[in-house]
């Protein structure tokens, strides 16, 4: 089987899996949801609470208003050889207008990367 061929019948198998057990998945999730309501309204709660998780969507708001009005023009993700449009991110909360623009997958991974290295 090709490299292809197998992403192919992953993807199938996965979809497969997912339709079979869509309402079981469903009904989980649910469920896990209404037994961890506590934790994730503390969750959410703490997270708008923290200082720095607060200058990170005002950051965020700023630059997605900017972009909407043409102050800031979307741009490609900066990695190179990637082309894939891309998603403002801050290098600097306290700079909301100073973006560089990543893909999702590129920005994900350049976060991972700044968590690892704190
Ligand atoms: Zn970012
Ligand atoms: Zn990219």
């Amino acid at each position: 089987m090709s490299d292809d061929e197998l992403k192919e019948y992953r993807k199938q198998h996965h979809k497969a899996y997912w339709l079979k057990n869509k309402e079981k998945l469903r009904t989980y999730n649910r469920e896990w949801r209404k037994q961890h309501l506590a934790e994730v309204a503390e969750y959410a709660r703490e997270y708008r609470l923290a200082p720095l998780n607060w200058l990170k969507d005002q950051a965020r708001q700023i630059a997605k208003r900017a972009i909407q009005k043409g102050i800031i023009t979307r741009g490609f993700c900066k990695i190179q050889g990637c082309g894939e449009i891309g998603e403002a991110h801050h290098e600097n909360y306290d700079k909301p207008l100073e973006v560089e623009f990543l893909c999702k997958i590129h920005h994900l991974n350049h976060h991972y990367q700044l968590t690892l290295q704190t």
